[in-house]
């Protein structure tokens, strides 16, 4: 099974010149959506225990939550602004195609927890970046950023100084 047979590109979407990845087919496919949860779920470092795997808005909320349930985590989602209903902690940040924030529940990480986050798509870096920091201010400490796959050519792991695994690079 070639899980990149199950991503469309689609050009000039959401906007001109971008070429986007869309990982519904995968979604559709349940061996390709389970195959993908296993394999993102095995990268994850054996020697500690993840606490909480956050999922960010909204594609990285599906498969985001599939490792959790393998790794016996519980999940966190962090979202565009104005959608939490608690009080939260919130983070801008730029994207490839504009710029948005992100928040988190104040109490969704508790100081001291080992955190795992997950998106489809590492661009620019700075979504993963945004949530990183989110998590650092509230205590808890990034194991690894994990994505279904990384665009390389827009170096988005420069921006990252925790480990980072996808199961697709394009470069
Ligand atoms: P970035 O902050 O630039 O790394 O962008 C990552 C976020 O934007 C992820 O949540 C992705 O879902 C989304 N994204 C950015 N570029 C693309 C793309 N070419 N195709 C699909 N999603 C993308």
């Amino acid at each position: 099974m070639n899980i990149q047979d199950f991503i469309r590109d689609i050009s000039d979407f959401p906007k001109p010149g971008i070429l986007f990845k869309d990982i519904t087919p995968l979604l559709a496919n349940h061996e390709a959506l389970v195959s993908c949860a296993d394999q993102l779920s095995s990268f994850c470092p054996k020697d500690v225990k993840i606490d909480k795997v956050i999922g960010i808005e909204s594609r990285g909320f599906i498969i985001g939550a599939m490792i959790a349930e393998r790794l016996g985590a519980g999940f966190v989602p962090v979202r565009k602004k104005g959608k939490l209903p608690y009080t939260v902690k919130s983070r801008s940040y730029g994207l490839e195609y504009g710029e948005d924030t992100l928040e988190i529940h104040t109490d969704a990480i508790v100081p001291g927890e080992h955190v795992l986050i997950h998106d489809d798509v590492l661009a620019t870096g700075g979504t993963a970046k945004a949530v990183c920091d989110l998590v650092t201010e509230l205590g808890g400490k990034v194991v690894q950023c994990n994505f279904i796959m990384q665009l390389d050519f827009l170096k988005g792991k420069d921006k990252l100084d925790v480990p980072i695994q996808s199961l697709l690079t394009y470069s």
